[in-house]
């Protein structure tokens, strides 16, 4: 799968019919040799997030009935909205097993994570962020095997290959469970209650890329100084000038945000197993 699209690829060798209306492609669009300009000029990409929280590009009261701080993670963004077009795109993909969409689902994710790191770097949210890992929500066993893919470990390899982070598979579901689509609010929250775990050797993984615990700053005299008084948090060297892990979470569809936040909760134990505090941002391709 190639994020790049070579030149030479945007000259549309005659008869070639896009992937998703089937007429014959006129003219390649730059970076999706796969659709005819009309079809890529229907993605609805959200190119501003209103909501600094979901990344809704428009005015949202799940945040706020919430509350940020009861969160797993910090953020979501994602590529696009969930629109019909999208829906009919992710359906053909992910039930219709038509597996040319892929790539191309994968590199609107790269694009998506483009702007990411751009807006996280932004000032915004704070100093530029570098991912320790990419990760992804995981399938049911008897899903895996009768779809033959994760669709979501597909995107996460567009997100993890463009911002150059290591794709690590860190979660599993615990229990299969029924259409999501088909249930009520709080049926979907009932749901989620224990429905994700850590795979055994995801400490082991996680612990292999990132770097080793990080050398105490000598520089940081508050810390000093709380040392000679014997007031460091929990006696510990290393606790206190520790940046957290930052891992992102990577799922299809955002549509209550109950299953990335329930993935996150996971992960940040995770971090905790190595003794590190950790931050989960989620990058989704499609905001429902
Ligand atoms: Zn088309
Ligand atoms: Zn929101």
């Amino acid at each position: 799968m190639t994020i790049l699209t070579p030149l030479h690829n945007l000259l549309s060798p005659r008869g070639v019919s896009c992937l998703t209306c089937g007429k014959v492609i006129s003219m390649a669009v730059r970076g999706y040799p796969e659709l005819c300009q009309s079809c890529y000029a229907a993605i609805p990409w959200i190119v501003n997030p209103r909501c600094g929280t979901c990344g809704r590009p428009v005015g949202c009261p799940d945040c706020s009935r919430h509350g940020q701080s009861s969160r797993g993670f910090i953020l979501n963004r994602s590529a696009v909205s969930y629109n019909a077009t999208m829906r009919e795109w992710l359906g053909q993909y992910k039930f219709r097993g038509h597996e040319a969409y892929g790539p191309v689902l994968s590199r609107m994710m790269g694009w998506a994570m483009k702007r990411m790191l751009r807006e996280l770097a932004s000032g915004k949210k704070g100093a530029s962020v570098q991912f320790d890992a990419v990760t992804f929500v995981p399938i049911s066993a008897t899903r895996l095997a009768e779809r033959g893919f994760n669709q979501a470990e597909w995107l996460a390899r567009g997100a993890a290959a463009t911002g150059n982070v290591p794709l690590l598979p860190l979660l599993e579901r615990t229990r299969h469970t029924e259409k999501q689509s088909f249930k009520n609010r709080h049926e979907r929250l009932h749901d989620m209650e224990g429905l994700f775990g850590f795979l055994p050797d995801a400490v082991e993984r996680l612990e292999s890329v990132v770097s080793a615990p990080q050398p105490l700053s000598w520089l940081d005299s508050s810390f000093l100084f709380r040392r000679r008084k014997g007031e460091g948090k929990n006696g510990s060297l290393s606790n206190l000038s520790e940046t957290p892990l930052k891992l992102l979470l990577i799922d299809d569809v955002y549509t209550t945000g109950s299953t990335v936040d329930a993935c996150s909760v996971v992960l940040l134990k995770v971090c905790s197993l190595l003794g590190r505090k950790g931050e989960v941002y989620c990058l989704t391709w499609a905001r429902s």
